[in-house]
């Protein structure tokens, strides 16, 4: 049945038992369960961004300029870290938008309006872009009306720049590549596709959403983590996610351009409106202030040794995760991850992996799949740290019991994928 509005209200003290038990039944995030959709860093940045959050709750980033010059000032000061962290030219500008998707669109609309005045010969835009670019380019070409060109992998699950090169023709407008791609964790050969942009001229996005707040730390800690930003001369934007690795709280994404003259195709300029003109430089109008003012108290909360020491630990804790899951016989990780997701494959026939991520789901973690290979794929933050002895044990138990059922009870017997 519909529910309405209830007649009367209730307390705080009603409520909150209520949603309590609405939430019973979720997924336990804060015991590591989930592979994604959460991070979790240290109590005391959940503590700073919850109050710095809950402050400015009420302010809204759409009167940044007129009536809110403080959130407006945190706001440019995050755009000026993330310029400074990505090697951005002096001219580098950049917006705060509320999530990885938005920055994309931007990213793609902007592309494709600077298009129109310079590549008046791409008449029907398309992207061309590896397989495993995020699926917001589909939702932006599908936008759009731009077509997109997922091109294949190398071996090592990298994007593949003579398939890219390959796939290029007058009406591409941008080439994409991923620092990390979500799927499978790696970083795609950005100084490859930066040289492949210089040569055609064209535009390279560099989606560092999932990885951007942190590929620059685990590369000041000596990880071999290659070149992915700005210091590249082909990038001429990036799209890095604040609600991720930046370790804030959603919503909070970052999407940077080389130039103003880049930058300068993004905004929304409408006069047409009774209401008078309107100037915007996001697809969203209202913007959370909180999210704006916990970002900014975050990233000053951390500073660069606090976001060294939380890589730190997210690059040994993955790594470990990786050995720990290489050392299972029969599973083998996918690719050589450059940061913290991490995905593995079954090597043997006999050992589906859809059956083994159907186990540990019995086991009460939340399960992750790609589909080429097919895998499993875990986002690790340090909410997975404490766990990992348990899921590996988990995981281990999850083989011997497929294993176990997999053997042949008549001669004729198949394994099957369920
Ligand atoms: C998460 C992610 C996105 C989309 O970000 P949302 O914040 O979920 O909209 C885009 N690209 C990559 C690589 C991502 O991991």
């Amino acid at each position: 049945m519909r529910k309405s509005l209830p007649a009367h209200g209730s307390p705080w003290s009603v409520l909150e038992p209520t949603m309590e038990s609405m939430t019973k039944a979720d997924i336990d995030w804060r015991k590591g369960r989930s592979p994604m959709y959460v991070f979790y860093t240290t109590d005391s940045v959940y503590e700073v961004a919850t109050k710095a959050f809950m402050k400015y709750f009420t302010e809204n980033g759409l009167g940044n300029a007129k009536a809110f010059l403080g959130v407006g000032q945190m706001e440019r000061d995050i755009l000026d870290m993330g310029l400074s962290l990505f090697h951005a030219p002096d001219t580098g500008v950049g917006t705060m938008t509320t999530g990885g998707t938005e920055s994309l669109l931007l990213a793609v609309k902007t592309c494709r309006d600077w298009s129109r005045t310079h590549r008046p010969q791409a008449r029907k835009p398309n992207i061309v872009a590896p397989m495993s670019v995020h699926p917001a380019f589909d939702k932006a070409a599908h936008l759009m009306d731009i077509e997109i060109r997922r091109t294949p992998l190398a071996s090592d699950c990298r994007a593949d720049p003579k398939a890219m090169a390959a796939a290029i023709d007058e009406n591409t407008i941008m080439l994409v590549g991923s620092a990390p791609c979500f799927p499978h964790g790696v970083i795609d050969p950005i100084a490859d596709l930066s040289a492949l942009a210089v040569e055609r001229h064209l535009w390279l996005h560099v989606d560092a959403c999932v990885g951007g707040y942190l590929a620059p730390f685990a590369r000041k800690l000596g990880y071999p983590v290659p070149e992915f930003d700005f210091g590249l001369p082909g990038v001429w934007s990036m799209s890095a996610d604040l609600h991720k690795f930046g370790h804030c709280p959603k919503p909070a994404s970052t999407v940077f351009y080389r130039t103003p003259e880049l930058h300068a195709f993004q905004k929304f300029d409408n006069a047409e409106w009774s209401g008078g003109r309107m100037i915007t430089q996001t697809y969203v109008g209202t913007r959370p202030g909180g999210a704006i003012a916990a970002a900014w108290a975050v990233m000053n909360h951390l500073g660069e040794e606090g976001y060294l020491a939380i890589s730190r630990r997210l690059l040994e804790m993955s790594k470990a995760y990786v050995q720990g899951v290489n050392a299972i016989p029969g599973l083998k990780v996918v690719g050589d991850p450059h940061l913290s997701i991490v995905s593995y494959q079954s090597v043997d026939a006999d050992l589906p992996i859809a059956t083994v991520a159907e186990r540990l789901r019995e086991k009460g973690w939340l399960i992750g799949m790609t589909r080429a290979p097919s895998a499993i794929v875990t986002m690790l933050s340090l909410l997975h740290e404490p766990v990992r002895e348990e899921y590996l044990r988990d995981l281990r138990q999850a083989v011997e019991a497929v294993r176990a059922a997999a053997k042949p009870s008549t001669a004729t017997a198949q394994p099957t994928y369920n």
